[in-house]
């Protein structure tokens, strides 16, 4: 597909690096996206190039993944880890580099995806200096978080103003759900041009292994209750509701009831301080003997996980899509999830899990188990969740379908497809 029409493509995501290790502190979902769309237009013939800044000395520039696909790490302030509301001001920097590395390689891109609000920024400054296309995904929107957290950052204003331009002004913006799509007409604009476009998860990866192998693997007995969380330590998550909701279990005591919180921290930095108060919570709940933190999980390690548990948990406060719920399900998972965001489009509340009011531990408690003790019913969730992912949401008929957009596109602005901009043959 597109042999004869190869076409260079940037994926710009400078707060979330696609080559560096998930699970921590605001490494998550964003940057799993880029990587995954990246990888799958890369096998669909596009000339990929993902870029991010920078964020420790010792990373390479650039890393080639294939022969379609590389990662480009851009300076763009000190070469450390800086948290997402302090990043505005590097962004100069950041399109000066870009624009650098343009000249460098003789070539400009034609088209641009770019991610999380920041990065539009970025699109939208290099789009008034060249002819280009940009579409734009949120992953998270300034509106609707600082609707459910209560120190709201210097950084807010800046932010909401840029989505507001971003979504009136690009040539697309991605809405990975109908709930994130209703978020933007009601809280952003009612102007611009939008389309939907799921994010996705590999489902010949999750869903190999049977939770008989993935039990004996992890040392989990066949009748262990297994609860699991996948995820950031933020508060935003949700984890405190999940343990509580695991103190007021019916199982407790009748049971062996397991919690398992897995998901990376780093002492000191903000997501280490959200898993000490979260142990401390499960120490006073008395929770200790039953609960374990694996840490973070890596790819290999969260195929056993998702197919050893009961049921996963995602008892977000606010979630943009939620790629945990759709890797569990894609693992036959039976899901418990908050009735929010893009969790409310991929559970099927009864078909494929359960949805409960976020921050409500009763109502959690309640759903959890429910699944835990009906396993006839569970396995029925489990195996219609699968269903529902390979039939949404795979990473290949997601990336189809954005390169059928980003072609469309193209065809219809043919003044950015000018020699300047082709991929050598
Ligand atoms: N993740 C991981 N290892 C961990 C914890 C999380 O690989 O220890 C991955 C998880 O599998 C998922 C992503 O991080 O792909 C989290 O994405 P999600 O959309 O659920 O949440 P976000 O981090 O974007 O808020």
């Amino acid at each position: 597909m597109f042999q004869n029409n190869k076409q260079r493509i940037a994926l710009i995501s400078v707060d979330g690096d696609p080559a560096i290790e998930i699970g921590k502190e605001e490494a998550g979902g964003q940057n799993v996206y880029v990587r995954q769309v990246g990888y799958a237009l890369a096998e669909q013939g596009w000339q990929v190039d993902m870029f991010t800044r920078r964020s420790h000395p010792e990373q390479a520039a650039i890393i080639q993944h294939n022969q379609n696909c590389r990662t480009i790490r851009l300076k763009a302030g000190p070469s450390q880890f800086i948290g997402r509301d302090h990043l505005f001001d590097y962004l100069g920097e950041f399109l000066g580099e870009f624009q650098k590395f343009q000249q460098h390689q003789g070539f400009q891109y034609p088209i641009i995806h770019t991610n999380y609000w920041l990065s539009s920024w970025v699109g939208m400054e290099l789009k008034k200096q060249q002819p280009l296309i940009q579409v734009h995904t949120y992953h998270s929107l300034g509106a609707v978080k600082y609707r459910s957290i209560s120190n709201i950052p210097v950084i807010a204003v800046q932010r909401l103003a840029v989505e507001k331009t971003c979504l009136e002004t690009v040539d697309r913006v991605i809405a990975t759900s109908p709930q994130e799509q209703k978020h933007m007409r009601i809280l952003v604009s009612t102007k611009g041009r939008m389309e939907m476009i799921p994010c996705g998860t590999d489902i010949d990866k999750f869903g190999k292994i049977g939770k008989t192998e993935a039990r004996k693997h992890l040392g989990v007995a066949a009748d262990t209750k297994m609860v699991l969380y996948v995820g950031r330590f933020d508060q935003r998550k949700g984890i405190e509701t999940l343990v509580r909701a695991i103190a007021k279990s019916r199982l407790r005591g009748q049971a062996d009831l397991q919690l398992v919180i897995g998901g990376g921290s780093r002492p000191g930095q903000s997501d280490g301080m959200e898993r000490d108060r979260i142990a401390n919570i499960v120490a006073e709940l008395g929770l200790k003997d039953c609960t374990t933190f694996p840490g973070r999980l890596d790819d290999t390690d969260l195929l056993y996980y998702y197919a050893a548990a009961d049921v996963c948990v995602v008892p977000s406060h606010y979630e943009p899509f939620g790629l945990v719920a759709i890797e569990a399900m894609a693992c036959r998972t039976p899901v418990v999830a908050s009735n929010v965001g893009g969790l409310q489009f991929t559970v099927v509340p009864e078909v494929t899990g359960l949805l409960a009011t976020p921050k409500d531990e009763v109502a959690f408690g309640a759903a959890i188990d429910r699944i835990l003790t009906n396993p006839e019913w569970a396995q029925q969730l489990g195996e219609t969740g699968r269903q529902r992912v390979e039939i949404a949401f795979s990473w290949h008929s997601v990336a189809s379908r954005l390169a059928q957009l980003y072609t469309r596109l193209l065809a219809e602005n043919p003044t950015v497809t000018k020699s300047k901009s082709q991929v050598a043959a």
